[in-house]
């Protein structure tokens, strides 16, 4: 009697058990919003329970990525980063606690990349206004004053106030905001109830959980060379995956490929042989930094630093359509083009 009852008991746990994993996924939906910020078109979806909520979260999300550009943009008049730069060589601006925390951010991956990452090559970004209907490739000269001042250290932080001690130096956060953005993005979506999500801001994206049916979300890896399209995917839960290319924001004059990521070494947009790095991580601003960084670094130096560090992994693509991915990616990536060939390095 008393085992038939401990299994009638079991049976219902059970029944129970399937019930409720086979009825959430019908119960949620799915909620998309598209909003253009950060200079891009952001897209969030999220699984919630009703409409209301989903269409809640994903409007409180977009509210605080403008909060995080308002204070970030470079153009957005009266944002810290546009009052460093007005102010550059005369005065400190007091900056807002977040501000300073993506600084620093930058300030670390600086040492970390060896001066690849570099914040402070706003002139230099500015000269070459890639992506703006102004762009077009400098002179020599131009370029060489405007490397005069990227000098790092020439950013000054005390306590909560910021200055930048050289005149005609500009900060620029547009290689590490975007990931930051994703990062608060992601912890409202989180304080709202969603379990289940993706956030996409211009190639910085985040797979919140499962999908609803509970399976891994299968994030896919754009084709460089059509910038449209995907030549394979990652199954990812609760990870962040970034991609820098060359085809995100470029010119082309003749056969060359003038694009948004500049060679702080050069001064010129970095020419090698690679189209894209993917970096898989927890926190999205990481990711951010070490896909513009090893993009400049090439392969055999941007896989030595990606299999050194804890918790990050990376899929980069050459001109060659060959694909390196790290130790802890490359048993789960799906390639589904074959025109790409995964190698070892
Ligand atoms: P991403 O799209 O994340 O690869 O970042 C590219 C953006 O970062 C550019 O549009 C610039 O605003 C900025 N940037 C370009 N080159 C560098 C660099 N070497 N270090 C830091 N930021 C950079
Ligand atoms: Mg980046």
């Amino acid at each position: 009697m008393k085992k038939n009852k401990s299994i009638v008991i079991l049976t219902l746990m059970l029944a129970l058990l399937f019930i409720l994993s086979g009825c959430k996924p019908q119960n949620l939906r799915l909620v998309k919003e598209v909003e253009f910020v950060l200079g891009t078109l952001g897209q969030i979806h999220v699984y919630s329970e009703s409409e209301k909520q989903g269409t809640q979260a994903i409007k409180n999300a977009y509210t605080r990525i403008r909060n995080i550009e308002n204070m970030m943009s470079t153009s957005i008049e009266g944002s810290d980063i546009f009052l460093l730069n007005e102010y550059a060589g005369d005065q400190q601006v007091n900056v807002d606690q977040e501000t300073l925390y993506v600084i620093n951010r930058g300030l670390l991956y600086y040492d970390l990349t060896e001066g690849d990452f570099n914040i402070a090559l706003g002139s230099l970004i500015n000269l070459w206004s890639i992506g703006k209907d102004t762009a077009r490739v400098p002179s020599h000269e131009e370029i060489t004053e405007a490397m005069k001042h990227t000098n790092i250290s020439d950013i000054s932080i005390d306590n909560q106030t910021v200055i930048i001690k050289d005149a005609n130096m500009r900060i620029d956060l547009g290689g590490v905001a975007k990931g930051y953005a994703v990062d608060e993005a992601i912890k409202v979506l989180r304080s709202e109830g969603i379990t289940s999500g993706l956030v996409n801001l211009g190639g910085d994206v985040y797979a919140l959980g499962n999908k609803s049916d509970g399976t891994p979300w299968n994030v896919g890896i754009q084709d460089p060379e059509l910038g449209s399209g995907v030549i394979g995917s990652v199954p990812l839960v609760d990870k962040s995956i970034v991609t820098s290319g060359d085809y995100e924001r470029y010119f082309m004059e003749g056969d060359v490929r003038y694009h948004h990521i500049i060679d702080p070494k050069t001064g010129y947009p970095v020419q090698n042989n690679l189209r894209s790095v993917t970096i898989i991580s927890d926190l999205s601003i990481d990711g951010d930094v070490l896909s513009t960084a090893i993009f400049i670094m090439g392969v055999d130096k941007g896989m030595a630093l990606i299999e050194s560090l804890d918790n990050i992994e990376g899929i980069i693509i050459t001109s060659e359509k060959e694909i390196y991915a790290s130790s802890g990616i490359k048993e789960s990536i799906k390639i589904s083009d074959n025109r790409y060939k995964l190698r070892e390095f």
